[in-house]
């Protein structure tokens, strides 16, 4: 089939990716000069695992191309897919459509014949009703049907997660593009991952539903973790024991540093807001995205009392940037809020991440940036592991104390264990695990 793919981000380019590899004839759009033109040369602007591979192999066999311009992608394309970016808007946290509608009115300019339009940016519900007017508007004598096809990959494992999905959901009530829909997924549906059909909203629902529901579970899990270390608990026992009931299950029950990213934040913002517009406010949302605000700033705290109530003037090493491992995003990574509050009481941060830095310079400002786990511990008075790359799972921790001007380690992710680190002279902390009082 053909198809063309509005947007070359994380989601545009893996899913387009992944459809060239079933044998669709791809064509990723991306407005972005510059992107096209590194991915015509062969450069991926982004750090996501085989996915350099996966786009190689496509171009190779001419079933992937990139390319500015929409209207020459759309002249065979029997589905169109918006993946375009739906961030915050700015100070009211709803999401942004602007970068949807634009993607909307470009292909009412372009549509030639008969084309399902698939949103599968995130989005509120009733987005695709105003795509369908802007098309409809445009270009009444147009033949089209709009369809919601909410993504479900996660950052890092992305491939995996297009090619072997839980679930895909598709809203619409339109018989022809269901049909469009299942031809295109065919090659999945064949591995039995379960084709949902259901209403538009619906399916812009579920989306927002499911993040929101992922937060929550973390938001809960760390508040445990909390309390845990009041009390004299291990959250990750905790964890083990509720996650083993199939009804709870054991995934997103991991405690940190409070979640982050490019669509938890939004998301759950996002789904609030359309909540109380419709009169149905979600409470329980709300308290997770107050609970995981206060978060990253209490992990900072974290670090300053381990360093004895200050850290003015002290050297903080930090591992990881990225809001989670294997992506170079860093929208919203926890990070961010913790090196800036720790720098606010005067913190001096040195920090390494294996694919992020790039991204982190943009965001954060005063770090000194260094090439290994090594030399960020170098003269630190406190090691803090933020993000849990493999690469910080299996560290010397002898040559880290050596190296440390004090062997002070917060371990936000509880990657290592507590009489581990004792044992080798660490004064070691992370979430949930602290010792009875
Ligand atoms: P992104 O910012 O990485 O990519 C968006 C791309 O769209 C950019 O390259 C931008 O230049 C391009 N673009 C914007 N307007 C355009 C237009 N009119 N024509 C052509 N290109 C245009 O965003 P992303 O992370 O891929 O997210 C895309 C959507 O998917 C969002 O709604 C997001 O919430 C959702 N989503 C993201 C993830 C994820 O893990 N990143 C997972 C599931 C769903």
């Amino acid at each position: 089939m053909q198809v063309a793919m509005i947007g070359a981000g994380y989601v545009g380019l893996v899913s387009g990716a992944c459809f060239s590899d079933f044998g669709h004839r791809v064509t990723c759009v991306d407005t972005d000069t510059a992107k096209i033109a590194a991915l015509k040369a062969g450069d991926i602007p982004i750090f996501e695992p085989g996915l350099s591979e996966l786009v190689a192999t496509n171009v190779a066999a001419e079933r992937l191309f990139f390319t500015t311009d929409l209207a020459g992608a759309l002249e065979e394309a029997e589905a169109v897919f918006i993946a375009v970016g739906t961030p915050s808007r700015r100070g009211d946290g709803h999401a942004d459509l602007s970068y949807v509608y634009q993607a909307a009115r470009d292909i009412a300019r372009a549509i030639r014949r008969y084309t399902v339009v698939v949103t599968k940016s995130t989005v509120p519900v009733g987005t695709g009703d105003e795509v369908e007017r802007i098309i409809r508007e445009l270009r009444p004598d147009a033949e089209f049907a709009v369809v919601s096809n909410p993504e479900f990959l996660r950052e890092g494992a992305a491939i995996t997660d297009f090619k072997r999905p839980d679930r895909i959901v598709v809203g619409t009530e339109d018989e022809r593009a269901k049909q469009v829909m299942t031809d295109l997924y065919r090659p999945l549906y064949l591995n039995q991952a379960p084709l949902l059909f259901t209403s538009r909203r619906t399916a812009e629902l579920t989306k927002y539903a499911a993040n929101a529901f992922l937060a929550t579970k973390i938001t809960f899990i760390n508040e445990i973790a909390d309390l845990c270390e009041k009390v004299g608990g291990n959250v990750q026992d905790v964890a083990r024991g509720i996650g083993l009931d199939n009804r709870i299950g054991s995934k997103f029950l991991h405690a940190g540093p409070g979640y982050g990213g490019s669509c938890f934040p939004k998301d759950t913002l996002a789904l609030i807001k359309t909540a109380q517009d419709h009169g149905a406010p979600t409470r329980i949302v709300e308290t997770v995205v107050a609970v995981n605000d206060q978060r990253k700033r209490a992990m900072a705290r974290k670090v300053i009392q381990a360093l004895g109530g200050s850290v003015r003037g002290r050297t903080v090493g930090i591992l990881g940037l990225t809001f989670k491992p294997n992506t170079d995003d860093m929208r919203d990574a926890p990070s961010i809020a913790i090196i800036t509050a720790l720098q606010d009481a005067g913190a001096i941060v040195r920090a390494h991440d294996p694919e992020g830095v790039e991204q982190a310079r943009l965001v954060l400002s005063d770090v000194t940036y260094v090439d290994s786990p090594y030399e960020a511990a170098t003269g630190a008075d406190a090691l803090v592991i933020v993000t849990e790359w493999d690469a910080f799972r299996a560290l010397d921790l002898k040559r880290i104390r050596a190296l440390m001007g004090q062997p002070v380690v917060v371990d936000l992710r509880n990657i290592y264990r507590s009489d581990e680190m004792a044992a080798l002279g660490f004064d070691y902390s992370s979430v949930g695990r602290e010792l009875s009082p």
